[in-house]
């Protein structure tokens, strides 16, 4: 363990002599405070700040975040201040340490404190986004060596960074990273679904691939036939914590996920993205109601892409998705990239696009990058930041559930609003809400940081009246939906509402008479629900038939034609269900 790699790749990388000194100052230091410390796994402690600095470092970021990796434990255990780091390292590094120490002291416990730790975090990210950078790569170093702590302390992690890290990097718009960190705390976090999950996906997994890699060489030789240009075709695999999530929502059916392995296809401009998906469905038969252009409608999230899935090589059913690099770009390192992009387009257009080549498991390693290097178009940090605030909080509030969720609604939602975007059965549900311990009326406005709980009661209904306060679209849409499927329900009920009756025939039993009975009722369009047959002694056995019918007329003519059977003594009813 030296600096040695960490010094060749400053060289490579063309860093200055005075951030090469900078950042074996750093190392120099961080060796002596860390002097004769070991890490739970007994590996010298210098190992993990090394590690940090190492993967930034080839992130691109600039010395000073590096040096700030080197250092960011020192004041953990020993007598080292900020203001040492201060005097020695200047300002810009001090507060970098100072900002991910701050952050190291935020521990996720569950319900009352992780919306205090949620707020610092969100803060975090006000001062400065290396800080935020620096501890999302601090967090997957110690995801990856979290083995050797006390199974305990594994799930308390793992726990916090499925759900404080892992989501921050998704709202940052950093997905891969938030896809990582997912895939490294899910075995922990749900061992036994993780175990699961495995078994279950292996065989279709690999066999999706070789289908995909097929499919992959098929198109593009098909492509170039045709002249259709494009920058990029490559697979890209689903994180495996999203494949579950996903599956829980398809009811664990790994059939209805078409997508695990999908193919993605980089076109210079729109019109090409229709050309190609019109070709496709030349090419191999899309299957119907499978097409989706989020270009023409994207998602609420901003998402554009053409999707289509299609009967690929060997009848095989693959996803397909088609983007510019712009929409490229969004989709992987989310807002930032769509402020970024906007910004750059008029600066740099090459350097944009000179990062789509990449493909598959390199998309991991170049977000922070381009991170960095679209925080070097700014003079300051705080300016970067401010831009990328703006957009990234633009009429946007966050609010958090009781178990410390973060939720993002549209400025001025009231927490009904809320309790649709946690799910519509309890947007339906919702009777009364407490915003921070307090009762509110629904139409409340909501806050950033407030912490939101719904109450639930028995009824299903939405109240028409909401449809005057609810800000967010989608839920505007369930409420309405639901609103006239109720209409519709009523005029239904009303316009050949049928009753459950008990029939109750007195028979003389015979071979046949009960075929005789159910044809009677057949023939008047009768469904039989249930037929029961009393044998008590020394009474004739009764045949009880429930069935529904509409309205009294009928019952009478059906129970008049019923005495017409032979061995029917007797027929009464009462009505079923009462
Ligand atoms: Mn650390």
């Amino acid at each position: 363990m030296t600096i040695a790699p960490l010094l060749a790749i400053s060289k490579e990388q063309g860093r200055s002599e005075e951030d090469c000194a900078l950042i074996r100052r750093a190392y120099d230091f961080a060796a002596e405070a860390h002097r004769g410390q070991k890490r739970k796994s007994g590996k010298p402690y210098l190992t993990h700040p090394l590690e940090i600095a190492l993967r930034l470092a080839r992130l691109k970021l600039d010395a000073v975040t590096i040096a700030a990796a080197l250092l960011h434990d020192v004041c953990e255990d020993t007598s080292c201040t900020g203001a040492n780091l201060k005097k020695l390292f200047g300002e810009e590094v001090a507060f970098l340490v100072e900002g991910v120490t701050k952050l190291d002291k935020l521990k996720y416990r569950g319900a009352e404190r992780s919306a205090e730790s949620l707020r610092k975090m969100f803060l975090a990210i006000g001062e400065d986004i290396r800080v935020v950078l620096l501890k999302l790569v601090d967090r997957w170093h110690n995801m990856e060596t979290l083995k050797v702590l006390p199974l305990e302390k594994q799930r308390r992690i793992a726990l916090e960074t499925l759900e404080i890290y892992a989501p921050l990097a998704y709202r940052l718009g950093i997905k891969d990273l938030s896809g990582i960190l997912e895939d490294l705390a899910f075995p922990i976090v749900l061992p036994k679904e993780y175990e699961w999950l495995t078994k279950i996906t292996k065989h279709t997994l690999q066999e999706q691939q070789r289908t995909m890699e097929k499919a992959r060489r098929i198109l593009s030789q098909e492509l170039a036939k045709e002249d259709i240009s494009f920058l990029d075709l490559h697979a890209r695999v689903k994180h495996f914590y999203s494949l579950y999530k996903k599956l829980l929502r398809y009811d664990m059916d790994l059939e209805k996920v078409t997508d695990i392995v999908a193919l993605r296809l980089i076109l210079p401009t729109i019109e090409d993205c229709y050309t190609a998906l019109g070709f496709i469905h030349t090419l191999w038969r899309p299957l119907p109601g499978k097409i989706k252009d989020y270009i023409a409608l994207p998602k609420p999230n901003g998402y554009r892409s053409l999707h289509t899935t299609v009967f690929g090589p060997d009848e095989k059913i693959i996803e397909i998705q088609m983007r510019t690099p712009a929409m490229h770009e969004e989709a992987e390192y989310g807002i930032a990239a769509h402020w970024a992009y906007a910004e750059l387009k008029r600066k740099d257009p090459v350097m944009l696009s000179g990062t789509h080549g990449a493909s598959g498991r390199n998309h991991s390693t170049s977000w922070i990058g381009q991170l960095a290097e679209w925080q070097k178009q700014f003079e300051k940090p705080v300016e970067f930041l401010e831009s990328l605030k703006i957009d990234f909080f633009k009429n946007r509030i966050f609010v958090i559930t009781p178990k410390g969720d973060v939720i993002d609604l549209p400025e001025g939602s009231t927490p009904v609003d809320f309790a649709y975007e946690i799910h519509t059965d309890i947007g339906h549900a919702t009777v009364g809400a407490k915003v921070n311990g307090k009762i509110v009326p629904l139409d409340h406005l909501l806050k950033n940081g407030d912490v939101v709980e719904i109450v639930t009661g028995k009824r299903n209904a939405p109240n028409r009246d909401w449809l005057s306060f609810l800000k967010s679209p989608q839920a505007r849409k369930k409420v309405a939906t639901m609103l006239k499927k109720a209409r519709e329900t009523e005029t239904l009920e009303r316009s050949q509402k049928k009753e459950l009756v008990e029939l109750r025939l007195t028979v003389q039993n015979r071979i046949g008479l009960l075929s005789d009975v159910s044809r009677v009722l057949a023939q008047s369009k009768i469904n039989m629900e249930k037929v029961v047959t009393e044998n008590r002694r020394r009474h004739w056995p009764t045949v009880i038939i429930r069935a529904p019918f509409k309205g009294k007329t009928e019952l009478e003519k059906i129970m008049v034609r019923l005495k017409t059977v032979k061995g029917v003594e007797e027929v009464g009813y009462k009505m079923a269900g009462t």
